[in-house]
């Protein structure tokens, strides 16, 4: 017999960030190609924190599930019958398969909703999933809908969290609206294993134009060609890495962060008027159409682009089969940390990962065998204390945003990690629910998260990958482990021992356990 899903979403259907990918999913379908090749660019990537299982298998099952993708009808694609395959940073070989040129997530959005409402599979739209919790031997979800109507529960089903990242906590951000990362803080309230949240992973070339909404450019455009320029018209990036344009993300985010600082704008160029104008029209058609609302044509005009927050490397520890370390919960896509992308997702592994691990929950649903996540290299007790139980304003959502952006970005450091926390705590003080019984509010949920981003980023002393810190400008041996964040049981008294040394009680993060236990 086969699964009988009942899909929820918090929006409509197609909202969601699959729909705005652009560049592509990875995949060794080349000839040139191997998994094998795909898995060591993962793992140079990841700056030392890939788990290798989790990656082989993202790259051996890949070109399985393109072929799947393909078979349901999703129009990849192709040059002279064969499919096109792009190049992205960071990516030794051409191997990003793309759809409608650069829509590539509409294009699979499409295909599988459709197949989806043709095999008349249960969907509740603006229906938010509030709360998960253990009652005995159950997990229990509680979602209600958004036009307050009512509340259900649903007891005695597993529950696949595939609620996306937490972009949007960020003032400035690549993801939609919706993306505010609250899966993850509920899963964690619910007592699962959060892990690798201080990675957040920030895309170089976003859209600036002062009071509008950050637009992605996609990495394929430096693939194809595009440079970077500063005010004067001069290149910057060959100073930075050897790779210049197709370095790492986090490379090339903050060597634009530290290029604007230092020239005093608020952005630097992307330059793509080396790309044939014909090329450039097939290949980024939605970007080009994009552009002309602006009076700007790529082939001819530089474009004034900015690093935003883009991907939540992060999220739910699973295993390989997307379980979580609460029986009946899995979870997979953005919302959950497999261990593939280490510490800095290599481009375009992002929705491959989902369309594998996604698959791989499946498979588990219906054949299930024990197993849950490896245990992280450390584990920190964190405390949820009850508040006030008020609604998150607008005001203070922005707040949070701006202190995410100010605080926990491209570059952080300890005092100002610090100011974030107590920023974070004051308004987790008003909107945190009065009791266990009390529904929290999606804001509580998505404040949380981002209390849990900062005190990983306060906890990783060190630089690596996606997370930088100015104060612990190195990587560090000691740290090359993952960090899971575990809710501290209730009343226990958590003890954080400040950096100067002396302990004290608080509501805020206790040190990291002393030595690694195991690695991932
Ligand atoms: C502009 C942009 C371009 C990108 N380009 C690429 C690319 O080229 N290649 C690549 O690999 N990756 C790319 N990415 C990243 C990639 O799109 C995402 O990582 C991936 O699509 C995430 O898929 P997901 O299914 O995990 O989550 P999503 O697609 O974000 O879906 C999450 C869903 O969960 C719902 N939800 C959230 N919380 C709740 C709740 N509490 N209750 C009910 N529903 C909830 C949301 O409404 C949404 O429908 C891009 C991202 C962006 C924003």
């Amino acid at each position: 017999m086969g699964l009988r899903p009942t899909v929820v979403t918090k929006s409509r259907l197609e909202e969601s960030n699959t729909r705005y990918a652009q560049g592509g999913i990875a995949a060794a379908v080349g000839p040139d190609d191997s998994p094998e090749l795909h898995l060591l660019d993962t793992v140079r990537s990841g700056n030392g924190l890939v788990d290798r299982r989790a990656a082989r298998l993202l790259t051996e099952e890949a070109p399985r599930r393109i072929a799947d993708l393909v078979r349901l009808g999703v129009p990849f694609d192709t040059v002279e019958g064969q499919v096109a395959l792009g190049r992205e940073a960071a990516h030794s070989r051409s191997r990003i398969l793309h759809a409608g040129g650069d829509a590539t997530g509409l294009r699979i959005e499409e295909t599988l909703r459709a197949r989806a409402v043709a095999e008349g599979i249960d969907a509740q739209e603006r229906t938010v999933l509030r709360r998960l919790e253990r009652r005995g031997d159950a997990l229990v979800a509680t979602l209600a809908r958004d036009d307050g109507s009512g509340v259900e529960e649903t007891e005695g089903r597993p529950v696949v969290l595939a609620t996306g990242g937490a972009g949007g906590l960020y003032q400035y951000s690549s993801n939609p609206s919706i993306t505010t990362g609250e899966g993850i803080g509920l899963a964690f309230r619910g007592g699962a294993r959060v892990t690798d949240l201080e990675f957040v992973q920030f895309h170089p070339t976003t859209f600036y134009h002062e009071g509008a909404p950050r637009y992605l450019l996609t990495e394929a455009l430096r693939g194809e060609g595009a440079i970077l320029r500063n005010e004067a018209g001069d290149r910057f990036l060959p100073q930075a890495h050897p790779a210049a344009e197709l370095a790492p993300r986090d490379v090339v985010s903050r060597a634009i962060d530290q290029e604007m600082r230092r020239t005093g704008t608020p952005c630097v160029w992307l330059d793509a008027t080396g790309i044939p104008r014909d090329r450039l029209f097939a290949r980024f058609p939605t970007i080009v159409r994009f552009l002309s609302q602006y009076g700007l044509d790529p082939s001819r005009d530089r474009i004034p682009v900015a690093p935003a927050a883009h991907y939540t490397v992060g999220g739910v520890a699973t295993d390989l089969d997307g379980r979580s370390s609460v029986p009946c919960l899995y979870a997979c896509g953005e919302s959950a940390a497999t261990g593939v992308h280490g510490a800095n997702r290599l481009a375009s592994n992002s929705l491959l990962e989902g369309l594998v691990f996604g698959e791989r929950v499946a498979r588990q649903l219906l054949h299930p065998v024990p197993g849950g996540p490896p245990d992280p290299g450390r584990e920190l007790l964190v405390p949820v204390v009850p508040g006030r139980g008020a609604a998150l304003t607008s005001e203070e959502f922005a707040v949070v945003r701006n202190v995410l952006w100010e605080k926990i970005g491209i570059v952080r450091s300890g005092p100002g990690i610090r100011s974030a926390l107590t920023t974070l705590e004051g308004i987790a003080a008003k909107v945190e629910p009065r009791s266990e019984a009390a529904l929290p509010s999606p804001g509580a949920n998505a404040v949380l998260t981002a209390r849990l981003i900062a005190t990983a980023a306060w906890t990783r002393t060190e630089s690596r990958g996606a997370h930088w810190r100015s104060d612990y400008p190195r990587s560090d041996p000691a740290w090359r482990l993952h960090l899971g964040l575990v809710r501290a049981p209730a009343r226990t008294k958590v003890v954080r021992r400040c950096q100067e040394g002396r302990a004290r009680p608080t509501g805020r993060p206790p040190p990291p356990r002393a030595g690694p236990r195991r690695r991932r």
